[in-house]
């Protein structure tokens, strides 16, 4: 049996370790509090009975032989690091589950097929180097050398240093990555983020699909003029047409369906006076769903409405993609794994899409993946008020066991 009391110790261990005590948990990757939080998860891995080893990215593993030699390893957890005056629960959850359910694998003397291994992945916010999901980016083989040696934190600290203050040689990244087939599955616990299962009362989410994310950038060029002396038939206003467009650009998700989303999260006004017709207006779109062509559908009927608000009032305009990440779907025999062991121990669940990135979106390129949700108060995330009750973490920690336990029999 999970035993929620040593969860509640784990957690509240690493939510001490911050940079910002009493601002919340801040916690970069490569950094003291890092070490020290490995520090603390070394131990405990340990007197789980488990060998320890890192691979050439940064991320941790604890690993628990099979009964059959070279077979697919099981993997499971999560990451450490935070954003700036984060929470406790985002990336901790994930792996103090992982290393309850080892606990209790390692104390009940099973035995299973597949070897386990727990992973605590590094660096999966961004929130120093603004190149998030690296360990599994690693392990995918999808990290680029800009990232390593060009890159820096706000104090100029190039990735590379940082990796070689903590001991590791960024030119073998390289060796971190996993060979297809190598891996079984890859499952993740992670905190909902949102507030669909406190709504919902369920114990637990079983995640369908990761959204894929398509971000733009838009400019939309008018003329700047004498807000006094020109009538409103000879303005060429910027900010007049980009806001119809943005204003569109909500009608447009809320028609597309019932899990797309689309975000204008920043606007830049030029000249910026209360005297000039804006000239020039900058916006980001930011458009998720499950399903590519939705987005794609979405994508362009928003395209076609700038093209016509700009057309019809003497603007130009440029339109740029700068992210594009297709939608993940989660293996289907993993969720109908989870779905039984969710009966089995009464843990009330609810299948949903993961609206936020995380490393299981990548290891989905070399592995077949499986999320866990557990309910986030208030659906508060990535701030200090972040919160799930202990009780949820453990019955969350149930399920990664009893799919462990099923997976690697
Ligand atoms: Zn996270």
């Amino acid at each position: 049996m999970v035993r929620v009391e040593r969860i509640r110790k784990d957690l509240e261990f690493l939510a001490g370790i911050t940079s910002t005590p009493g601002e919340g948990v801040t916690r970069l990757a490569f950094s003291a509090e890092e070490t020290r939080a490995r520090e603390y998860l070394r131990k405990e891995m340990e007197a789980a009975g488990l060998e320890i080893y890192q691979d050439n990215a940064g991320n941790l593993f604890g690993r628990r032989e099979g009964t059959l030699k070279d077979a697919p390893v099981v993997m499971f957890g999560s990451h450490i690091d935070s954003v700036v005056n984060g929470g406790a629960f985002d990336g901790p959850a994930g792996v103090i589950s992982a290393l309850e359910a080892l606990r209790v694998i390692n104390e009940e003397g099973m035995e299973t097929v597949n070897p386990l291994e727990m992973v605590v992945m590094t660096e999966e916010e961004g929130g120093r180097f603004g190149s998030g999901v690296w360990g599994s980016r690693a392990m995918a083989g999808i990290v680029s050398e800009d990232e390593i040696y060009k890159g820096t934190d706000s104090l100029g600290i190039t990735k590379a240093e940082a990796m070689e203050s903590f001991g590791l040689d960024p030119a073998s990244v390289g060796k971190a990555r996993r060979e297809q087939g190598s891996i079984k599955a890859f499952l993740e616990l992670h905190i909902e983020q949102g507030p669909v299962l406190e709504q919902n009362g369920c114990d637990a989410g079983i995640v369908e699909s990761i959204v894929g994310i398509r971000t733009f950038f838009v400019t939309v060029k008018g003329k700047a003029d004498h807000a006094g002396t020109t009538p409103m038939d000879f303005r060429r206003d910027a900010l007049v047409g980009a806001s119809r467009v943005i204003s569109e650009i909500d009608a447009i998700a809320r028609r597309a369906g019932k899990g797309t989303v689309a975000t204008v999260g920043m606007v830049n006004v030029r000249p910026g006076a209360f005297n000039i017709v804006p000239e020039e207006v900058q916006f980001s779109i930011d458009l998720r769903d499950s399903s590519e062509p939705v987005i794609e559908a979405a994508a362009s009927e928003i395209k076609k409405y700038l093209e016509e608000q700009c057309s019809s009032r003497g603007l130009a305009f440029s339109w740029e993609e700068r992210l594009s990440i297709s939608p993940v779907r989660i293996d289907p025999g993993i969720m109908s794994i989870f779905q039984e062991v969710a009966a089995e121990k009464n843990i009330s669940t609810h299948v949903m899409p993961s609206g936020a990135g995380h490393d299981a979106m990548v290891m989905a390129r070399v592995a077949p993946v499986g999320m866990i949700f557990v309910p986030s108060r208030n659906g508060k995330s990535h701030c200090p008020e972040e919160w799930t009750d202990y009780d949820q973490v453990a019955r969350g920690a149930e399920m990664i066991l009893g799919a462990v336990i099923r997976l690697a029999d």
